[in-house]
């Protein structure tokens, strides 16, 4: 059977990204899973899951030189997301923090390089460290994560155009976003970035998944990641450190769900009908 191509979801300044990508949270913890870890990102990008979501924080740095061993060479072919956390995203900061990461992922640029949350510094500094990074060729373009409705106006009010994606956690048990950020980002034309898109394998055990993937001959985890990838402007970027879920999360493109299906999930699993706080995790 051919395989289907990964969709592309564009940024608004144009660029076109994998809407399937790869996550790495966890990955670097454990000096002897780095060898797996490292050939999971590389089928990956051979299946074409060539967007790579990671962090400063992530193993403590640790998971982005596995990135960086793992690309080391294939660098054109990757699409680099990373983040600088809070406590360092200051003016100074957050250029240090940057620049620690490109180290640490043998690279001279970050395609995307995101705030991992918000914190004390104010937001303009950090946005204009952003605004010297590029500047310098250092970063392409910057995102925030975990920013709720009024974090995304509180930006908007200060940098109108530049935020390229705001990375949540959304999944078919985490839909509560749809009441607001989610329109609030697409009148934007933001794409929004699904962290946790099987709510870290919990998602998997619902009857309903299970029900419908029976149907399709599929896994309820390829069923989590074809809902999310049916939704607009949207990216989903699942972890996987063993090779056969990786097979079996690209596969997820090529599953279509129909009238019913989606009928059956919105009974499962509501979208909201009043506003709520942004989940995190
Ligand atoms: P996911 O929902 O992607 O789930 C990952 C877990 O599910 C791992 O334990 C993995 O195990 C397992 N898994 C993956 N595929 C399958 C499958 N097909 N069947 C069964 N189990 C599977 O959770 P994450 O929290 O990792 O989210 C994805 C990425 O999003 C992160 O890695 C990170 O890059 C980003 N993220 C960002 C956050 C933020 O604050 N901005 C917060 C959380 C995540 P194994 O590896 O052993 O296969």
């Amino acid at each position: 059977m051919p395989t289907t191509a990964i969709p592309t979801i564009s940024l608004p300044d144009g660029e076109t990204v994998a809407a399937l990508g790869q996550g790495t949270w966890h990955m670097g913890e454990s000096a002897g899973k780095r060898a797996q870890e490292i050939a999971a990102l590389r089928a990956g990008l051979d299946l074409g899951m060539s967007l790579i979501d990671t962090a400063e924080m992530y193993a403590g740095g640790v998971a982005e030189e596995i990135v960086g061993e793992a690309f080391a060479g294939r660098r054109d072919e990757i699409f680099i997301v990373s983040k600088v956390l809070p406590e360092n995203a200051t003016r100074r900061g957050t250029i240090a923090a940057c620049e620690r990461s490109l180290k640490r992922l043998q690279t001279d640029r970050i395609d995307l390089y995101l705030l991992h949350w918000r914190g004390g510094p104010a937001l303009a500094d950090t946005l204009a460290a952003f605004a010297t990074l590029i500047k310098d060729g250092k970063i392409r373009r910057w995102g925030v994560s975990n920013f709720d409705t009024d974090d995304m106006e509180e930006l908007w009010g200060l940098d109108g155009d530049g935020c390229a994606t705001n990375q949540v956690l959304y999944n078919l048990s985490r839909r509560s976003i749809e009441y607001d950020l989610v329109p609030a980002c697409r009148k934007r034309r933001i794409p929004i970035m699904a962290y946790s898109p099987i709510e870290q394998g919990r998602l998997l055990r619902h009857a309903a998944l299970k029900d419908i993937a029976t149907r399709h001959n599929a896994t309820p985890a390829q069923i989590a990641l074809a809902w999310l990838l049916r939704q607009d402007g949207t990216i989903v970027i699942p972890k996987s450190a063993t090779l056969a879920r990786i097979r079996e999360n690209r596969d997820s493109v090529g599953i279509q769900l129909d009238d019913a299906d989606i009928a059956a999930l919105d009974r499962a699993f509501p979208s909201p009908k009043a506003p709520r706080p942004l989940e995190m995790l």
